[in-house]
């Protein structure tokens, strides 16, 4: 089985060089036939071929099943024209990944803000504010004069039913209650339509308790009782910032792991950026997109009803745990001793030890 794996900026060649290392221990363990390749993209590509995001790379993501995207430093991306095209714009839209899928959760040993929390994030992941991929063609963010600046924002029935489903779907396989989130007392025709679109998949789910949150409440409730919620289902970046908030009331930004899931493909890729302020220092906490790897590997499974590979996750998310539970193998960013690598190597050597 090919994982194509793109290190990304920043702390990605790092974290994905950790994340590398247990998927190695994995294959070794269960067999799994894994084939690592390895493509630029980023500014390394862009020195070296002139686009952030190659063709060659686009087409060979289209061909491969299991794809883990590094971290990409966008902001310091040269324009569009220019060959800076976000890595994580092209995926969600040219492979139509319209979910993006965060669970945050606390974990044994990991001090986290939250006492108890365990919920996913169901974040539409094409349309809202995202004004450099929300249209068909041109840009949705615009300027009628030198001092005026204007951002459309699109929510469609088809878009907001679409991840309703899935939240509603992803709830039934745990606690039954999905949270829509929205701010549909002001945006009344935008949110109102998401809002609607919710409440309505949700009477297909009569076995799945809905309720709805504001999203400024939601930021303040998530803080004072993240245990009441299960799957929270909303926009595209009331997702992204309340998934950000998610993962570090759980121990931190490195604790975030996504995939972006649409009908067909779906790609690893953690929920934090490329953090340069911590790159090339061997601090970063490749967690993150260590759980997104086997969150990718359990999407894949399900879809082939391949349950060694669903296994093999398993076994994977426990072995993190078990290191992120001893002292002797907690990473820097929640104080301890071990740099990104290894913590990588500690992941490895549970995964070869672990009893399944
Ligand atoms: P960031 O998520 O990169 O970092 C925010 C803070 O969290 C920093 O202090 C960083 O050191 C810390 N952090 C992040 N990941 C960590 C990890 N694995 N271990 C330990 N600490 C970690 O956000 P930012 O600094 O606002 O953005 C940096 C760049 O990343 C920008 O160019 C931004 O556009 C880009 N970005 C990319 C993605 C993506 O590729 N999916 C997501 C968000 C931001």
């Amino acid at each position: 089985m090919k994982l194509l794996i793109l290190p990304g900026d920043g702390i990605g060649p790092e974290i994905t060089d950790a994340t590398c290392a247990a998927l190695g221990a994995l294959d070794r363990r269960f067999g799994l036939g894994f084939d690592m390749v390895h493509r630029d993209i980023g500014l390394k590509a862009h020195a070296d071929m002139g686009s952030t995001m190659p063709d060659a790379v686009m087409a060979e993501i289209a061909e491969t099943e299991a794809t883990i995207l590094g971290p990409t430093d966008t902001y310091a991306y040269p324009p569009e024209s220019e060959g800076g095209i976000t890595p994580s714009k092209a995926v969600r839209t040219t492979f139509d990944l319209y979910g993006n899928i965060r669970p945050s959760r606390t974990r044994p040993g990991v001090p986290g803000m939250a006492k108890e929390m365990d919920l996913v994030v169901a974040r539409e992941n094409t349309e809202g504010f995202y004004a450099d991929r929300n249209m068909f063609m041109g840009n949705a963010e615009f300027m009628p004069t030198p001092e005026v600046a204007l951002a459309v924002r699109k929510i469609t029935t088809h878009g907001s039913r679409r991840i309703a489903k899935v939240a509603f779907d992803l709830a039934r396989t745990r606690r039954k209650k999905v949270t829509v989130v929205h701010k549909a007392n002001v945006l009344k025709v935008t949110d109102g339509l998401f809002l609607r679109e919710a409440k309505s998949m949700g009477e297909d789910y009569p076995d799945v308790e809905i309720e709805e949150v504001i999203i400024d409440a939601m930021a303040a409730l998530l803080i004072r009782r993240p245990e009441t919620f299960d799957v929270v289902l909303t926009t595209n970046m009331y997702g992204d910032i309340l998934s950000d908030e998610c993962a570090e009331l759980s121990g931190g930004l490195g604790f975030g792991p996504s995939i972006n899931a649409g009908d067909d493909h779906a790609i690893a890729q953690a929920a934090h950026g490329s953090a340069p302020d911590i790159a090339g220092q061997d601090i970063a906490n490749p967690t993150a997109l260590m759980l997104s790897a086997t969150m990718l590997l359990k999407w894949i499974a399900a879809r082939h009803g391949n349950n060694q590979l669903a296994a093999a996750a398993a076994h994977m998310e426990n072995a993190v745990d078990h290191a992120l539970g001893q002292p002797a193998t907690q990473t820097k960013d929640i104080g301890g001793p071990l740099g990104t690598q290894a913590f990588g190597e500690a992941v490895a050597l549970a995964i070869e030890n672990l009893e399944e």
